[in-house]
């Protein structure tokens, strides 16, 4: 009897492993949207970042900020946008998750719900950055939000700190595995880039998008594969900054991704 019940328990546990491998697939695979899996990590907000660089539309600029609840988030139609991107959507605009236990993060979520689900609260930079500078780290949800406030500090920190833009950058690359940070990664490829452009390293931006391209590579697609444009923005990129090269001839033939043959580069240098 002993025997019968501890090889019942083994093949609950089994079965149990079989389906949470089954669900990650699923997610991976974006049959489950990733805000599924967000409102059961316990993500409680959704905050919309831009670069401090300068180079965002105004459409984009205004969305800096604007904090949504997860509810608001899943749906379909979603966008934070008020009117569309001027730039052709080559703004970087991140939606980042958290759960946002430390004090001034959960002032946020309590604004946020007494607002109503369909509404929003709007943060200004400097209340971006006290989020950033608060106690997060001690805080119970650390973990969780450890590489969105990261995003946050490093997209705040491009114009002032760039140091610490390209290194919160470099975080988020290196150490993405959670589905919640997933969306973090090609847009973090794509800051790096253009911060190491702009201060003359470009052997290094083009071995980050050789990097990119082994990562991310063209024949594949997923829920947080990057867009057509963001692809077409680090290819014309990879050919700006080869051709800079001096030790290394022009490439002989540079085809841009479909759909991005009118991009131009924002940094182009
Ligand atoms: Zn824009």
């Amino acid at each position: 009897m002993v025997f019968a019940d501890l090889l019942l328990y083994i093949c609950a546990i089994l079965a149990l492993l079989f389906l949470w491998q089954y669900y990650q697939n699923q997610i991976l695979a974006g049959h489950i949207k990733a805000v599924d899996i967000f409102d059961r990590s316990g993500i409680r907000m959704y905050l919309c970042a831009t670069p401090d660089d300068g180079e965002i539309c105004e459409s984009c600029r205004e969305v800096n900020g604007m904090v949504f609840l997860p509810s608001r988030v899943a749906r379909s139609e979603f966008t934070p946008l008020r009117a569309a991107c001027s730039n052709k959507g080559r703004c970087t605009i991140v939606i980042i998750g958290l759960y946002g236990a430390w004090p001034e993060a959960s002032q946020v979520v309590r604004q946020l719900r007494a607002a109503g689900r369909e509404s929003f609260v709007h943060l200004s930079f400097e209340e971006l950055v006290g989020l950033t500078k608060g106690s997060w780290q001690a805080s119970v949800s650390a973990a969780t939000d450890h590489l969105g406030v990261g995003m946050l500090a490093a997209l705040c920190s491009e114009n002032k700190d760039p140091e610490v833009a390209v290194s919160g950058y470099r975080e988020i690359i290196q150490q993405a595995q959670e589905v919640h940070n997933l969306p973090l990664v090609a847009p973090a490829y794509l800051q790096l880039t253009t911060l190491l452009e702009r201060q003359g390293h470009s052997e290094e931006a083009v071995a980050l998008i050789e990097d990119f391209e082994k990562r991310y590579p063209q024949n594949k697609t997923g829920p947080y594969y990057p867009t057509k444009i963001q692809r077409g923005l680090l290819t014309i990129k990879k050919s700006h900054l080869r051709t800079a090269l001096p030790s290394q001839p022009p490439p002989t033939e540079q085809t841009s991704p479909s759909g991005v043959e009118d991009l131009t580069i924002k940094s182009a240098t």
